[in-house]
């Protein structure tokens, strides 16, 4: 028999097995409640829109608008591309469902797939994840400092510590355009000094050559922070250096980078990434955006959003031993012995779940061993234990999993003890 050809996963994706689930719940709750704690609303965007909305926010000379989106025309013929990034979502959204009209700012969350044609390697996919915030409507510099500061108060109850936070601004439009011109000349005065990227680069988006990550690339746009700083109109340079304070009073601290441009074309004005200490990817990244709303034909809105990478957030976590929780999947397990256990456990069972526990049983299959061990697997940190003895007695074995101590329980009090043990715990019922 001719063996079939296994069916491979594409290049550049992966699967998400069970055992790495505990990261992905410990990432995801921890940004929902730093976002919803900040006063940010979720929003769920599609994963794919039409491919125009990318070109006219992201820009099409960027490498993401011409190198690496996945572009298709459906069955009517219309250009779609699955997203690569969620900014340009949120901005065509807030326009399309007049968010202007609501109190300003409005701020948003979201969390899900992004798609980019990127060369595979270590912390590069090509399906990705990614969580954002987006402040819209607000140009003080204090809401730069606050999207910053909740960008590193998520990361320190992730468990993050070896980070850290990169700023720069490249001013206003006039600002920006300035700086582009004084970095297209001097590019041009040390051509020979590029790799034959940053030559292709130079001509078509000199700020994008300031990616460049070869070392004499690097070298030479180190060499040419100052100018880039000179570049910044007075406007601007007042406006960063409030930004700069409101992180002092906030005790955030920062580092400036004059060579942080970010390659998307619709910043303007403060820029910033988190970076790993030691390592050049960053786990997060982004500025404000002041232009592209209206670019997209809503009003004027100024606005300042991030984006930060799950995969690369969670290989930092790993990387630094961060303490990753096991989820609790129960809080509660029952464990029954014996015929007559059968129906008080179903009675308690019922007590514990109309009281929004999360309880969990076997219903009665295996021995202790095998049903201790089905609690363990839930992560439950307490079991009620009962069998024919505890019927007659009118009470159950209350069995604490982490130090494995037992205690017997009249019924009446089942509940009010095990609330108070779980909240000893840190598990509070709602
Ligand atoms: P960007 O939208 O390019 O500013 O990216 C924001 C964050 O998303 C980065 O800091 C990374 O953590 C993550 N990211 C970007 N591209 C990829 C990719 N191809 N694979 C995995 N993570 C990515």
């Amino acid at each position: 028999m001719v063996e079939k050809k296994k069916i491979q996963i594409p290049r550049g994706l992966k699967d998400v097995l069970p055992e790495e689930q505990k990261y992905w719940f410990h990432l995801e709750n921890n940004f929902y409640d730093v976002a919803a704690m900040a006063g940010f609303d979720r929003i769920i965007l599609p994963t794919f829109e039409f491919t125009e909305l990318f070109k006219r926010s992201v820009g099409e000379l960027t490498d993401i608008v011409s190198k690496e989106m996945y572009s298709f025309k459906d069955r009517s013929g219309h250009n779609v591309t699955l997203r690569p990034e969620g900014t340009a979502g949120v901005a065509r959204a807030y326009i399309e469902h007049g968010m202007h009209t609501l109190p300003q700012p409005v701020k948003l969350y979201y969390f899900g797939p992004m798609f980019r044609y990127d060369r595979p390697q270590a912390g590069r996919y090509r399906e990705f994840y990614q969580y954002g915030l987006e402040i819209l409507g607000e140009d003080d510099p204090i809401a730069d400092a606050i999207l910053i500061q909740t960008a590193v108060r998520f990361y320190q109850k992730l468990g993050l510590t070896d980070f850290v936070v990169k700023i720069n601004s490249l001013g206003s439009d006039k600002s920006k355009n300035k700086m582009v011109a004084v970095l297209a000349k001097f590019l041009n005065e040390h051509k020979s000094d590029l790799c034959s990227d940053c030559k292709l680069r130079m001509r078509k988006n000199p700020l994008r050559v300031m990616d460049c990550k070869i070392a004499g690339c690097k070298a030479l746009l180190d060499s040419a922070s100052s100018i880039l700083i000179d570049s910044l109109d007075e406007e601007s340079k007042k406006r960063f250096t409030k930004v700069l304070e409101h992180l002092d009073e906030m005790k955030v601290e920062y580092e400036l980078d004059p060579t942080l441009v970010r390659g998307l074309d619709y910043y303007t004005h403060t820029l910033f990434e988190v970076v790993l200490k030691g390592s050049d990817l960053a786990i997060c990244g982004g500025g404000r955006y002041d232009n592209l709303i209206k670019q997209l034909g809503g009003p004027i809105t100024p606005a300042i959003g991030f984006a930060g990478g799950v995969e690369r957030t969670i290989e930092a976590l790993k990387t630094q031993e961060a303490i990753v929780p096991d989820p609790v999947k129960a809080e509660l397990f029952i464990v029954q012995l014996g015929e007559r256990a059968k129906s008080k456990a179903a009675d308690l069972f019922e007590k514990f779940d109309t009281a929004n526990f999360r309880v969990a049983s076997s219903m009665g299959r295996g021995n202790i061993q095998s049903q201790l061990s089905e609690a363990n697997k839930l992560n439950c940190p307490l079991v009620i234990i009962i069998g024919d003895q505890e019927v007659h007695d009118k009470n159950v074995i209350v069995r604490d999993m982490k130090d494995r101590s037992q205690e017997t329980v009249i019924d009446r009090d089942v509940i009010k003890i095990v609330s108070r043990k779980l909240e000893e715990k840190g598990i509070r019922i709602s």
